[in-house]
């Protein structure tokens, strides 16, 4: 790689660490990849690279893995006291919050968001799962039982740590998947092997210092960089991991269930999804249309959640496209790092071409587009905000997640809420919904008909800590944030005793 080149907008202090030698976090030691290989990080803003990382493969896989298991079977972090263990977590989020700009300025240029998203969303969200798993480090309890064997008994079940758990993030919000990852690991008391997604490896890496600064013991949290089919495979496939979680796209999930079957180790899968925003006739407008633009143009459509069906009542179908069109319009795509962008660019050249192989699918078939349907710029990898009308059901726009600023708006003409929810139903994925409407019970009525695990009324959804998130169907395996979140890292143990 020539000189890498740096936005200059990136303050001092991120792009410090641009230039540093990345390597691996393995054991509480910051390591060269075994094979000493290392690839290049780009900014999807220009498309050029920013910085080199190290490219870990099985073998530093299996040596992170053996400090994880060595951390877990003999270090310290098994006698440190739940009390402690939070302390530590929430030090985490703290040590974010002081190093907020540097965090944002790497999130921005390696993801592309806008700044003021990472600054004020991604940073803050992710210091605030901390704490929220920090405070459930002394909660972690079980239940003590009734029992009808002949006898007297003392029966109860306790709650442990799974052990050591694998990690695979993508890279649409690399620091925030990664606290989703790594707090409910910490609180419960696993220890872990993170590897980030290749596009988006900084922010891990900055957050693997926070991490020895916390002072979380050495070999708890290893991160290692590389690729999916080599890094994250060999994660995948471990024999002496207990449990892989993933988050990432459908394809790549069933991948993971496969290579996880031979030590059968546990697997939770967050993948993809098609989400239906469903607009009644009586829905406030000025609330709607924000809302249903916020819900597939946020992050240039990159989430997993993204509303990218609109189902809009006939009477208001028109309004409603019109008035996401008007503001798809309005959104100012841009460099992350540039004053005023609301929309950055896509990840990568091959999420380019596939966003717009998309849009020419769905011309193809008979969609016709309402705003958008095209790049922007040459440099970088911008698409317009797409709006695509005349779309049905069997169309792979429809049916396929897209991952990309596109919406499919479709409209019905039926008061039969059943029948509605067939429609909105009718996708192998499940796991977001909203429904827009004034009308308490056909919200609810509504929720729970769709199929899916999160559901927004009045608003597309919420990404804060204490809302469980995962899906139905081919949406994923189990539940992360939240409560529910805790317990794809325990293993639940029953203890009976003969009095
Ligand atoms: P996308 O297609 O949007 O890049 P992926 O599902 O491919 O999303 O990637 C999400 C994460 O999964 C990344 O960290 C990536 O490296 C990892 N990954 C990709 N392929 C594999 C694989 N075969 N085994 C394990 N992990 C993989």
């Amino acid at each position: 790689m020539n000189k890498p080149f740096v936005h200059p907008r990136v303050g001092e202090k991120a792009a410090a660490f641009l230039t540093r030698e990345h390597k691996l976090l393995i054991g509480g030691k910051w390591v060269p990849a075994l094979s000493g290989k290392m690839f290049e990080t780009y900014d999807p803003g220009t498309g050029r690279a920013i910085a080199r990382v190290a490219e870990g493969d099985a073998a530093d896989i299996d040596l992170a893995v053996k400090a994880a298991r060595e951390a877990f079977d003999s270090g310290p972090w098994g006698r440190i006291t739940p009390s402690e263990r939070g302390r530590m977590i929430w030090r985490l989020a703290d040590l974010l919050e002081q190093n907020v700009d540097e965090f944002a300025e790497l999130e921005s240029l390696n993801n592309g968001k806008p700044l003021a998203t990472a600054r004020n969303g991604d940073v803050p969200l992710s210091a605030d799962m901390f704490r929220y798993m920090a405070g459930w480090a002394t909660k972690i309890t079980g239940e003590t039982l009734s029992i009808s064997t002949p006898g007297t008994f003392h029966a109860f079940t306790v709650r442990e740590p799974v052990g050591v758990v694998g990690q695979i993030i993508p890279w649409n919000a690399p620091l925030l998947m990664a606290a989703w990852k790594v707090a409910p690991a910490l609180a419960t008391g696993c220890t872990v092997v993170l590897k980030p997604a290749e596009q988006t490896p900084l922010t891990a890496l900055r957050f693997g210092e926070l991490i020895q600064e916390a002072g979380i013991p050495d070999g708890v949290v290893n991160i290692v960089t590389g690729f999916g089919p080599t890094a994250g495979a060999a994660i995948a496939a471990h024999p002496d991991i207990d449990k892989v979680g993933f988050t990432g796209s459908s394809e790549v999930g069933r991948i993971i269930v496969k290579a996880a079957a031979g030590n059968l180790k546990k697997v939770s899968l967050e993948l993809g999804g098609k989400s239906p925003v469903i607009v009644f006739p009586d829905a406030d407008m000025s609330v709607a249309v924000p809302g249903a633009a916020q819900a597939i143009f946020a992050n240039s459509g990159q989430v997993c959640t993204a509303g990218s069906r609109l189902f809009a009542h006939k009477k208001v179908f028109d309004r409603i496209v019109e008035g996401i069109a008007e503001q798809a319009e309005k959104i100012r795509v841009g460099h992350g790092l540039d004053d005023g962008t609301q929309m950055g660019p896509v990840i990568s050249q091959v999420q380019l071409e596939r966003v717009s192989d998309y849009i020419e699918q769905g011309k193809a078939a008979g969609a016709a587009v309402a705003t958008g349907g095209r790049r922007v710029g040459n440099e970088g990898y911008f698409i317009a905000p797409t709006i695509l009308t005349d779309t049905t059901p069997d169309m792979s726009v429809v049916r396929e997640e897209i991952f990309g600023p596109v919406l499919c708006a479709m409209s019905f003409d039926d008061d039969d809420l059943d029948r509605i929810a067939k429609q909105a139903n009718d996708s192998i994925y499940g796991l977001a919904g909203s429904i827009w409407t004034r009308d308490l019970s056909v919200a609810h009525k509504m929720a729970r008909r769709i199929r899916a695990g999160r559901i927004g009324i009045n608003i597309h959804g919420s990404v804060d800590a204490a809302l469980p998130t995962g899906g139905f169907k081919q949406s994923g395996w189990g539940r992360e944030k939240g409560h529910e979140g805790l317990n794809l890292y325990t293993e639940v143990k029953s203890v009976v005793m003969s009095l």
